[in-house]
C-alpha cells in the first residue's frame, strides 16, 4: 500500500515501524474471508484490509480519530487470524496496537465508554479488586437484564453475565521435586488464578511429575495484555518492565529455564515483550531475554516430554484452539498431540480458526458481536458431542462454559489428570466423569 508520512512523522520510530507495516500490504483481500468481524458484519470497514485503510489515513494525516474511525477499530478482536492468513507478512497486531494507543490519545470517548474502560484497568490487572468486584457482581447481577436495556450500560450488563458465581479459592501449592532438574517460573497473572485456581495447582504437579521445581517469581504480576489492547500504552509498558524486572533477578540468580504461561493471551503479550521494549536501552536487551525464554505451557510439555500416561483413554474432547495461541504464537499441534498421546480423541470443531468472542475485555465492551461469535462457536463445538472442551486460555473458558452445559477444561488439567493428578473440577462437578 502507498503511504505518504512526512520525514518528520518517519523520525518516530513508533510511526516508523507503522509505515513499514502497512507499505506491505497489496490489499488482496484474502484476509477478509477469515476475520470475523468481515464475516459476521460484511462491511469491508470491519475487516483488516479496511481497517488498515482507516488506520493509514489516522496515523498519516494525524487527525484527531472520528467516532466512526474508532468504532471500526473497536470492533476489532485483535483475534489475529488475519496474519495467519496473510500471504505479505503484514504484522497486524503491531499495526493495531499502535493504532488503538494512538485512539487513547487522541479521542475523547463518551463519558460512559470512559468510565467502563477505567474500571476494567483499575479492576481486572489486580487480583485482590477483581475478587471483591466478583462478590459484588454477584449482588447486582438482578439488575443486569434492566441495565442491558440501556444501550451505554450494556457492557456493564455484560460484565455482571460473566462474573462467576464466587472467585476460585488461591489452593496450597504442592512440594517441589527433591532433586529438580530444572526452575520455571510460572506466570501468576491476573484473571486466571482468580477465575480458576486450579489450573495453576494442575501446572504445578505436572511440571512436578516432570522434575521441575516451579516458582512464583517476587514482584511479577499482570503482564499488561488488558491495559495495552485498550490502548493504555504507558500502563502496559509499566506492567511489562514489573515483569521483566522480576524474571531478571531469578535468571541472573538461580536461573530459569522458562518462563511458563498457561493463559495463552498473556502468553502472546510476553512474548512481544522485547518488541514492545525495543526502543528503551535500559530494558531492550532484558525484554528480549525474557521474550525468548516464554513458552505456553503446551509447548513446554512437548518439548520436554509428557511424563507416562496412568490413567485409561476413551474420552472425546473438543479442542478450542485460542485465537492467542494458533494466531498470536503460532502453537497449534502441540495441545492436540499430547492430548492425543494422553489418550483422549481430540476433534476439532468447524471454523476453528474464528474467535470465540471473549478476547480479553471483548465481551464486555462489545458484548452483542461477542455474543453471536460465541454463540457460533459453541455450535460447532457441540455438533462434535464432545464429552469435555479443552482450551488454552481463561477468556475462552470462561465465554465458552456461559454457553454450555459440556465441562470446560484447560488443557493441562487434563494432561495433568491423565499422568496420575486429580480429575479436572469441571469434570468432577460432572457426575459421569467423577472418576
Ligand atoms: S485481528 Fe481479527 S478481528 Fe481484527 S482485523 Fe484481524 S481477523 Fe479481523
Ligand atoms: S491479506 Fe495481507 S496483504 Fe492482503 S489485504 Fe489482508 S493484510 Fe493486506
Amino acid at each position: 500500500m502507498q503511504t505518504h508520512f512526512t520525514p518528520a512523522q518517519l523520525a518516530d520510530p513508533a510511526m516508523a515501524t507503522a509505515e513499514s507495516i502497512i507499505r506491505k500490504c497489496v490489499h488482496c483481500g484474502f484476509c477478509t474471508a477469515t476475520c470475523p468481524t468481515y464475516v459476521l458484519l460484511g462491511d469491508e470497514l470491519d475487516s483488516p484490509r479496511g481497517r488498515i485503510y482507516l488506520m493509514k489515513e489516522m496515523l498519516e494525516t494525524e487527525a484527531k480519530p472520528n467516532a466512526e474511525v474508532v468504532k471500526h477499530i473497536d470492533r476489532c478482536l485483535s483475534c489475529l487470524a488475519c496474519m495467519t492468513t496473510c500471504p505479505s507478512g503484514v504484522n497486524y497486531m503491531h499495526l493495531v496496537d499502535h493504532a488503538r494507543a494512538y485512539v487513547q490519545e487522541n479521542y475523547r470517548r463518551p463519558l460512559a465508554d470512559r468510565l467502563t474502560r477505567a474500571l476494567l484497568a483499575a479492576v481486572l490487572p489486580h487480583p485482590a479488586r477483581f475478587r471483591l468486584a466478583i462478590s459484588l457482581a454477584r449482588l447486582a447481577r438482578p439488575v443486569a437484564p434492566l441495565l442491558a436495556r440501556v444501550p451505554a450500560l450494556r457492557p456493564l450488563a455484560a460484565m455482571l453475565a460473566l462474573a462467576p458465581a464466587r472467585a476460585g479459592r488461591a489452593l496450597p501449592a504442592p512440594p517441589a521435586p527433591a532433586a529438580p532438574v530444572g526452575r520455571i517460573a510460572l506466570l501468576g497473572g491476573c484473571a486466571e488464578p482468580v477465575l480458576r485456581p486450579e489450573i495453576r495447582a494442575a501446572t504445578i504437579r505436572l511440571l512436578g511429575r516432570m522434575g521441575h521445581e516451579v516458582i512464583a517469581a517476587p514482584g511479577e504480576a499482570c503482564c499488561g495484555a488488558l491495559v495495552h489492547h485498550l490502548g493504555r500504552e504507558a500502563d502496559g509498558l509499566a506492567a511489562a518492565r514489573r515483569n521483566v524486572d522480576a524474571w531478571t533477578a531469578e535468571i541472573e540468580g538461580k536461573g530459569l529455564a522458562a518462563i511458563v504461561v498457561t493463559a495463552s493471551g498473556c502468553g502472546t503479550t510476553i512474548k512481544d515483550y522485547g518488541n514492545m521494549l525495543r526502543t528503551d536501552p535500559a530494558y531492550a536487551a532484558r525484554a528480549a531475554r525474557v521474550s525468548a525464554l516464554a513458552r505456553d505451557i503446551s509447548e513446554l510439555v512437548e518439548g520436554l516430554g509428557l511424563p507416562p500416561v496412568t490413567r485409561p483413554g476413551g474420552m472425546t474432547v473438543a479442542y478450542q484452539s485460542a485465537c492467542s495461541l494458533q494466531h498470536g504464537q503460532k502453537v497449534t499441534s502441540a495441545p492436540q498431540a499430547l492430548l492425543t498421546a494422553a489418550g483422549f480423541t481430540v476433534r476439532q470443531p468447524a471454523e476453528a480458526h474464528l474467535c470465540c468472542g471473549s478476547a480479553g475485555t471483548y465481551n464486555i465492551l462489545q458484548p452483542a458481536i461477542a455474543a453471536q461469535l460465541g454463540d457460533r462457536k459453541v455450535a460447532n463445538i457441540e455438533r462434535l458431542k464432545p464429552d469435555v472442551i479443552a482450551t488454552g486460555n481463561i477468556g475462552c473458558a470462561t465465554q465458552i462454559a456461559a454457553r454450555t452445559g459440556v465441562p470446560v477444561v484447560h488443557t493441562v488439567e487434563l494432561l495433568d489428570w491423565a499422568t496420575g493428578g486429580p480429575a479436572p473440577k469441571a469434570l468432577a462437578q460432572h457426575q459421569p466423569f467423577s472418576a
